[in-house]
């Protein structure tokens, strides 16, 4: 099966970039969130970062003007997703934004549309669970920033058939990306690998094993990691962090994925990292 019509449901961070790499193949998108100043800045986001690419000459002006022209917005759920062949789901990560979410898709989308979710932590089979066709739902874990990042990690669910996977990872190279093949597990292979490290420099953080910034330096010129775990959980946002150790502990049931409480102190003082100016750092502007 391939794709001509597509939606993206959430028009954050990772929604404005996965309606840009869309829309920037040729497919027609509407970007869909209940936020109407959210799809003011995704559009605008998308508009800025295909005028850098301009800039930089990777695309012309005409593609960037044809871009845009690809990508309309909506407020409705239902009707922004009545008439096309994928949904990619971008929303809030939680059970209570996402589970009602699934169920409309289920009922407005027609019959033979793939939903996708991008979702980080959160189970496919529990998504798929709650539609009428657990077959043609399937992750789509795009990394941030989405025009820029190669990588997709294809999640299967429980019930998730091979065709919609062979569509799927089609589409992920028809965008440049390198898909890899993942089963659905907490975390599934990024975040359960990434997360318990991150955890752990915090933990070395708290005992006094170090300071930030040697922890971060031993990481990066012992292990060649482009920056260090401390400053890539700021990037992230410490809150997030806090919330995938919290899945994996939940789901895995096992001790060594508790999270720091350091890193817990740090959420609960609101130290998000770089988006709330002080994480591990302290950051201007
Ligand atoms: P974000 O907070 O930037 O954006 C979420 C958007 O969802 C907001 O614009 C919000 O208005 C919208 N939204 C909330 N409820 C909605 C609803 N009922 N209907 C429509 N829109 C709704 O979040 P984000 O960072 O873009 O994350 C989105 C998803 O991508 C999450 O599942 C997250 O785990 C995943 N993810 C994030 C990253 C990252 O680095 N930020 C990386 C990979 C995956």
């Amino acid at each position: 099966m391939s794709f001509s019509t597509t939606a993206v449901v959430g028009a954050g961070t990772m929604g404005n970039g996965i309606a840009h790499v869309l829309a920037l193949n040729g497919l027609d998108v509407t970007l869909i969130d209940v936020s109407e100043d959210a799809l003011r800045n995704g559009t605008d986001t998308i508009a800025e970062n295909l005028a850098r690419q301009v800039k930089k000459e990777r695309i012309t002006a005409a593609e960037r003007e044809a871009t845009l022209n690809r990508v309309s917005t909506h407020t409705d759920l239902a009707q922004g997703v009545a008439d096309v062949d994928l949904v990619i789901e971008a929303v809030t990560e939680t059970t209570e934004v996402k589970g009602p979410i699934f169920e409309t898709l289920d009922e407005a989308a027609p019959d033979h549309a793939i939903l996708a979710s991008n979702t980080s932590s959160i189970s496919i089979t529990w998504l798929a669970a709650q539609t009428s066709r657990p077959e043609q739902v399937i992750g789509m874990h795009f990394f941030n920033p989405v025009p820029i990042m190669k990588l997709v990690e294809v999640v299967r669910g429980l019930e998730t058939s091979n065709g919609t996977h062979d569509a799927v990872q089609a589409l992920a190279e028809d965008l440049g990306k390198t898909p890899v093949e993942v089963n659905d597990a907490p975390g599934f292979v990024s975040n359960r690998v990434l997360m318990p490290m991150i955890n752990e420099a915090v933990f070395c953080l708290m005992e006094g094993v170090a300071d930030e910034e040697d922890i971060d330096t031993v990481m990066k010129l012992g292990m060649n990691h482009p920056m260090g775990p401390l400053t890539l959980a700021d990037f992230i946002g410490l809150d997030v962090c806090l919330g995938i150790m919290e899945v994996l502990h939940r789901e895995l049931g096992d001790d060594k994925y508790r999270p720091c409480p350091l890193l817990r102190k740090k959420v609960t003082a609101g130290h998000l990292g770089r988006k709330s100016g002080q994480g591990f750092y302290a950051y201007d502007g």
